[in-house]
């Protein structure tokens, strides 16, 4: 391609409200712009690096015998309705009516339309198991469309579906999956994880996410810095602390606790470590009919973890209770304890039961109970594990410990059971005749998030570093001075040459200066450019990688066997 005639519209303005490194240089670097909120163009150079990133996924799902389709971006509403999911999705299905009033939805994930599609043409055990996917653009009506490509309301999607006959071949599959997205992941040059994620109030290993780790990532993972493990926060949990804090000795009691109101003080007002402390946080849960007041009790040393709230407490979403509804419960902030089990749900950490020598309030003012065995409620109260890991935790599986890294989701893997086959009447025949829902898998990859993702983890300040796997052109050769005739000869003859080798190569003869083209192709992100410039009246050129931003000289004559060797 010749710059010249490029559509690629750089500009030195990134859009106002762009705060990522991927969105800023993505917009600057004219691979993408604006429509809406939520809403973007891919120019050329958008194009070739989502085809790339497709070519991969296609090539690894086909490796794994999964199918390629392509189902319609339009569902209808009915499928929608038949699954339940028309409320759970709430505002992000964004629905329309047609000329002759029925009610559709833009596709934001295809569980129903494939479904519906399997349902009643695959019949037998025998034709099981079966992947099907496609690359498809969806659309959410994100509450927050923000970050650019990153979490845009119409996005492209790999998303694919597996149907089994047994769990146990849809333990096989999921594996393969995980392994087949790994072997992606590799490609694209990312320094990624796989962790266990939040599969909902069902629980367990079932859900893993995909994580591209990035300062900026939206998710916090806990990774044992010993072992493999790796889990979103949401879901991650610990192991046996290794150390103890000494208990405090004191017979059950009230305690008159003025002006102490935070876990800190407590502490140390009766100077004990917060790990004998209890923690309660008032939340509102939200549920399908309505919400209600939720008491969560944790060691003071531990934090709620919101998602593991809500599903403890098998609800829709969390909120922060207001003073009044506080009040109305006659809960004092700082000092709240147990109430009544029928004024309030009460869900405590799994870490509390049997706990002795506990610190928690009275629900009085300024008073708390030392002294306090839960050991007395264990049998009648709900457990649940709520708390979040902290940072430095055993490792689950290992003696390592936990820390801390943030990660941008590029995928989600889940075992999906029979929740939609079941919803939706999609029925098989077994070995022995008998009609069985479909055992199900679901497998989804951001590749618009993906193109972002590249970019978080490889820019500098200049702009753009595309891995070679993903860059939109390999080699950019650069003529200097496009007045200089014999540097327009040899630069021509190379760019031929490498065309000619099927190299994906970019020409730069326009006749802007180089300080500025070179400004450019830094912000495009070549991984190499290949300059003509004032050297080549003694025979060289030079290799600039864009990576390191390192120079080398080259003779004319081996220019191309080096360029070769490089890509
Ligand atoms: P998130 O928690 O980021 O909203 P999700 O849990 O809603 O993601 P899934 O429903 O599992 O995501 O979708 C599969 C994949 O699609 C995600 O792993 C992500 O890479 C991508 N994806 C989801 N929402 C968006 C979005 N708004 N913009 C771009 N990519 C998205
Ligand atoms: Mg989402």
């Amino acid at each position: 391609m010749r710059r010249s005639k490029a559509f690629i519209p750089t500009s030195k303005e990134a859009p106002s409200d762009a705060q990522l490194a991927s969105h800023i240089f993505l917009s600057r670097a004219g691979f993408v712009s604006q429509t809406a909120a939520g809403l973007y163009n891919y120019m050329p150079l958008a194009k070739r690096v989502i085809k790339k990133i497709e070519n991969i996924v296609n090539e690894e799902m086909v490796k794994v015998g999964a199918q390629e389709v392509e189902l319609s971006f339009v569902t209808p509403a009915d499928l929608w309705a038949e699954s339940g999911r028309i409320e759970k999705f709430g505002k992000e299905l964004l629905r329309f009516k047609d000329r002759k009033d029925t009610l559709y939805v833009l596709g934001p994930t295809h569980e129903e339309m494939m479904v519906d599609l399997v349902r009643n043409r695959v019949t037998s055990y025998k034709n099981l198991p079966l992947n099907l996917y496609q690359i498809k653009t969806k659309f959410r009506d994100e509450a927050r469309p923000r970050f650019g490509l990153m979490r845009g309301r119409e996005f492209i999607m790999k998303d694919g579906y597996s149907f089994h006959a047994t769990t146990e071949d849809l333990d096989r599959e999921f594996e393969a999956m995980e392994a087949a997205y790994k072997k992606v992941l590799t490609r694209l040059g990312l320094d990624f994880r796989v962790v266990e994620a939040d599969s909902g109030a069902i629980g367990g290993s079932g859900s893993k996410e995909i994580m591209v780790i990035a300062d900026s990532g939206e998710d916090t993972i806990a990774i044992c810095s010993k072992c493999e493990y790796g889990a979103n926060i949401e879901a991650a949990v610990r192991g046996k602390r290794s150390e103890i804090p000494e208990a405090p000795e004191a017979e059950f009691n009230k305690f008159q606790t003025a002006d102490v109101k935070s876990i800190e003080e407590l502490a140390a007002f009766f100077k004990v470590d917060p790990y004998y402390t209890v923690k309660c946080v008032a939340k509102k849960l939200i549920y399908e009919e309505g919400s209600e007041i939720v008491l969560f009790f944790m060691r003071g040393s531990d934090n709620l973890q919101e998602v593991k709230a809500v599903n403890a407490a098998e609800a829709l979403d969390i909120e922060d209770a207001s003073e009044e509804e506080l009040q109305e419960l006659g809960l004092l902030p700082g000092f709240i304890g147990p109430l009544d089990q029928d004024k309030a749900k009460h869900v405590i950490d799994i870490e509390l039961k049997n706990a002795t020598n506990m610190i928690c309030g009275a629900n009085e003012m300024d008073y708390h109970f030392v002294g306090v065995d839960l050991g007395i409620i264990s049998d009648v109260a709900y457990f649940a594990d709520i708390a979040e890991v902290n940072e430095g935790d055993t490792c689950p599986h290992c003696d390592g410990s936990l820390r801390f890294t943030k990660g941008i989701e590029v995928g989600h893997i889940f075992k999906l059971g029979t929740t939609y086959s079941e919803a939706l009447k999609a029925e098989f025949l077994d070995e022995n005749g008998k009609a069985q829902p479909f055992i199900m898998g679901t497998y989804g990859m951001g590749i618009s998030r993906l193109v972002a993702s590249v970019i978080e983890q490889h820019h500098d300040e200049s702009g753009c570093i595309w891995t070679k796997a993903t860059a939109p052109y390999m080699v950019n050769v650069m003529v200097s001075n496009i007045k200089d005739a014999e540097q327009v000869k040899v630069g021509e003859a190379l760019y031929a040459q490498l065309q000619e080798a099927n190299v994906e190569v970019m020409i730069d003869d326009r006749k802007d200066r180089f300080g500025f083209k070179m400004k450019d192709a830094e912000l495009i992100g070549f991984p190499y450019t290949i300059i003509i410039g004032k050297e080549l009246v003694n025979g060289n050129v030079q290799i600039f990688e864009r990576a390191t931003k390192e120079k080398n000289t080259v003779s004319i004559d081996e220019i191309f066997s080096k360029v070769m060797e490089l890509i």
